[in-house]
């Protein structure tokens, strides 16, 4: 059981380290094998048949050797299916790319497979690099959602975690990391709009290839993604 396997997955290049040289290490988010490091050799030979392929955010087609009793694999073939050609001369792209990168990494350690989570990292680079620049904020924060829901610490946004009934729509409601988020007021927390708690349901309804026609005003997306930042960084 402890001979290398021949595996098939996609992957999504985070990381890339030279190595000698002629070789390079990468590590690769991939979809059934996890986070996964991997020597690729003669990337830098220009015959090489990762050309253009090691890239930080390529999504690959990615053949490797899995060995179970080595943290480096071996990378025998990357081809490139959805590139990372938005994100190499957009500042804003690619910021909130390498932010979604940063999350998905910490809430996937290595070699433990998250196929929800690879699908959100993956469609989510796919949306930040094809959606119009206006929209971007809100479709980084209804991939914020989405990924607070994967992780399972997000109750459903109208329903108050502490008494289980819904939230009132309209007036105050409160505001608490440690709980969950949205709570009733006189349960705690700061204050805060009703609508934000019903707009991040209506987001989460929302499939993803439809974020891009969601409407919704400036202040309330930025209002709503400034709560959704404080529960990421309460994880
Ligand atoms: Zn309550």
């Amino acid at each position: 059981m402890d001979k290398p396997q021949r595996k098939r997955t996609s992957g999504i290049i985070v990381r890339r380290n030279d190595w000698r040289e002629s070789s390079r290490i990468v590590t690769l988010c991939t979809r059934d094998l996890g986070v996964v490091s991997a020597l690729a050799k003669g990337a830098h030979r220009p015959k090489s048949p990762f050309l253009g392929a090691i890239d930080l955010l390529h999504v690959v087609d990615a053949k490797l050797s899995i060995h179970p009793l080595r943290s480096l694999q071996r990378l025998y073939s990357a081809d490139v299916i959805q590139g990372n050609r938005p994100f190499r001369h957009d500042r804003q792209r690619r910021d909130l790319a390498f932010r979604l990168t940063k999350n998905i990494l910490l809430a996937m350690p290595e070699g433990r497979p998250d196929p929800p989570l690879f699908d959100l990292f993956r469609g989510g680079l796919r949306l930040l690099g094809a959606s119009p620049r206006p929209k971007l904020e809100l479709i980084s924060l209804g991939i914020d959602l989405r990924y607070l829901q994967i992780l399972g610490v997000l109750p459903p946004p109208e329903v108050c975690p502490l008494c289980e009934k819904n939230l009132p729509k309209t007036g105050d409601v409160g505001f608490l990391a440690q709980a969950g988020g949205f709570i009733h007021r006189h349960e705690g927390g700061r204050p805060i709009s009703a609508r934000l708690p019903l707009f991040a349901r209506d987001l989460l309804a929302t499939p993803g290839r439809n974020l891009p026609g969601f409407r919704a005003p400036p202040t309330l997306v930025r209002d709503l993604a400034d709560l959704v930042q404080e529960l990421i960084s309460n994880l």
